[in-house]
């Protein structure tokens, strides 16, 4: 279906909990999140009847995130029924990678096709500083379970932190010369916590590029501008949706962990999607879609009323 201004929405992000075992400074607070009665989240059955509506509408790409997805008891199973939907040709997750050892080998039966993982530094101590409880040898074994499993080299998802972790641009770009990794640079962006952080927190994409000059443009992927060092197994991708919102490509929708149609990442605008059935429900996810607006504003804050964990990024 295309929306009010021309552009054709088929990438569902669907978010299946707000849960983490994370904590990463940007997302959330140090408390974390409360657990909700399960009755308040979508059930796997509301889940796949929301993905069929969606798919009647043109959707053909369903990223499954969250919070942290493969914290969800039955994700699998969550996984399974999306993939069986006909008309999903791409199902993939987002996940910090914790739990892969688990469950890389069940999701990639369960019709998974790729995964996205986020990893914001190589260094022990600075990943336990940035997720405030996590290990570093934990996330490297779950990609090392990603590969083992039988997943195409992932697209590892690191946000940019001026003063954080920009010293590491070059350790991650170096990991594309030896793997076919594509390394993603995402600006930070300034919702939930790090709304009110120091400006010098906030560094455009482009830093990567005054950082290692031998990149060169091979094009695009989705959101992300690839380049690729001379010679390497691997690319290295920009996104940055402070600097150069990239709002007129936009073709997603998204939908919360309690059944909320998002129609923007950073509008305040949801519409909810639980107890609607058939015809209604398809109505609800089109009207969601016809109330995208034409871009957001970031740069006069996020109107978005929550925070990361509970949108899906
Ligand atoms: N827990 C999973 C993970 O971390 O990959 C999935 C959910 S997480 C909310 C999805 C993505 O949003 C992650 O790549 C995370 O780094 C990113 N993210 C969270 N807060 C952000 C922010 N303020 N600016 C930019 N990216 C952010
Ligand atoms: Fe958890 Fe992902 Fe948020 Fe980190 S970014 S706290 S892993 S939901």
């Amino acid at each position: 279906m295309t929306d009010g201004f021309g552009r054709k929405i088929e990438y569902l992000r669907l978010s299946v909990t707000d849960l983490c075992n994370l904590r990463c400074q940007y997302c959330m607070g140090p408390e974390g999140v409360e657990k909700r009665d399960h009755r308040d989240i979508l059930s796997h059955e509301e889940i796949e009847e929301i993905v069929r509506a969606a798919v009647k509408l043109g959707v053909r790409k369903v990223r499954v995130t969250g919070g942290e997805p493969l914290v969800r008891p039955g994700i699998v199973d969550i996984c399974r029924r999306i993939g069986a939907i006909g008309g999903v040709e791409e199902l993939c997750v987002t996940t910090n990678g914790l739990r892969l050892p688990e469950l890389a080998g069940a999701l990639h039966k369960a019709g998974v096709c790729r995964l996205n993982i986020s990893l914001d530094t190589l260094r022990p101590e600075r990943y336990c500083e940035i997720t405030r409880v996590g290990s570093l040898e934990k996330a490297l074994a779950g990609l090392e379970a990603a590969r083992a499993a039988g997943f195409p080299a992932p697209k590892l998802n690191c946000v940019l932190m001026g003063g954080v972790n920009d010293d590491e641009i070059p350790d991650f770009v170096a990991m594309t010369e030896r793997e076919p990794v594509s390394v993603r640079f995402i600006e930070l962006m300034p919702i939930g916590p790090c709304r009110d952080w120091d400006k010098s927190r906030f560094i455009p994409a482009d830093a990567v590029l005054r950082a290692v000059p031998e990149l060169t443009p091979v094009g695009g992927d989705g959101v992300a501008r690839l380049y690729r060092l001379p010679g390497a197994a691997g690319t290295v991708g920009l996104i940055r949706p402070v600097s150069d919102h990239f709002c007129p490509a936009c073709n997603r929708i998204r939908i919360t962990a309690d059944g909320k149609l998002k129609p923007c990442l950073h509008s305040a605008t949801e519409l909810p999607l639980r107890g609607l059935h058939g015809e209604a429900l398809e109505a609800a996810i089109g009207a969601g879609i016809l109330a995208k607006p034409q871009r957001h504003h970031l740069e006069a804050g996020s109107d978005s009323m929550r925070n990361m964990n509970a949108i899906g990024g």
